[in-house]
């Protein structure tokens, strides 16, 4: 056997991992859409993409006290499993019954193996799959918004191709930023306003 290591197998560790950044990049590329959706914008500027990047880090942080998720394969075969092994008086390594000082089968020594609990060394190897994983959501969710603009330049400019006279168009961002609008008008162009503008035009006795 190998030397009783209290590590998961390299096969669940990279999978687990894989899995783990797949899960974060989904749920931060949501965030990220919904975020341009929030704050507004038209097309693709700094200002915009930095509050993106920002908001959808933030998610990330949000994510951290999932450590012991993030985390669930070195919890399971690092602390979990010897704990219960210890807990049924067997070899907290490798499993083997017996009593003593140490395992006559592994040589680990039969304490008390110590509880999983996060810390600074938990954090950093969570920050390494949260972080990048974040920042390639905020680039994707940037690009997928700005996407959703240029489509919706496209279709104005075919309804213009079809009604000439046409003042104004709009139409809600795509999912998940469907609570926010997109808009055009023949005076002010294209904009992205956040969805909880104070209606100015409304105070505003029309000519
Ligand atoms: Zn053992």
């Amino acid at each position: 056997m190998d030397h009783a290591s209290r590590e998961a197998p390299a096969s669940i560790r990279i999978g687990w991992s894989a899995l783990m950044v797949a899960a974060v990049l989904a749920v931060a590329t949501v965030a990220a859409i919904a975020s341009r959706g929030l704050v507004g914008g038209f097309g693709l500027d700094a200002a915009g993409a930095v509050t993106v990047v920002a908001a959808t880090l933030a998610t990330g942080l949000a994510l951290l006290p999932m450590a012991a998720i993030i985390e669930l394969p070195r919890a399971m075969w690092g602390h979990w499993v010897p704990e219960r092994r210890h807990r049924a008086g067997r070899c907290p390594a490798c499993g083997y019954g017996g009593s003593g000082g140490r395992c006559p089968e592994c040589g680990a020594a039969f304490e008390r193996p110590p509880s999983y609990a996060a810390d600074w060394a938990t954090l950093r190897r969570v920050a390494w799959t949260v972080a990048p994983a974040s920042l390639a959501a905020a680039a994707l969710g940037l690009v997928i918004a700005v996407t959703d603009e240029r489509a919706f330049a496209r279709e104005v400019e075919a309804q213009r191709r079809r009604d000439p006279e046409l003042r104004a168009w709009s139409r809600p961002r795509a999912w998940p930023a469907g609570f926010a609008e997109l808009r055009w008008d023949a005076g002010r162009g294209f904009s992205g306003p956040p969805p909880f503008e104070a209606p100015k035009e409304a105070l505003r006795p029309r000519a």
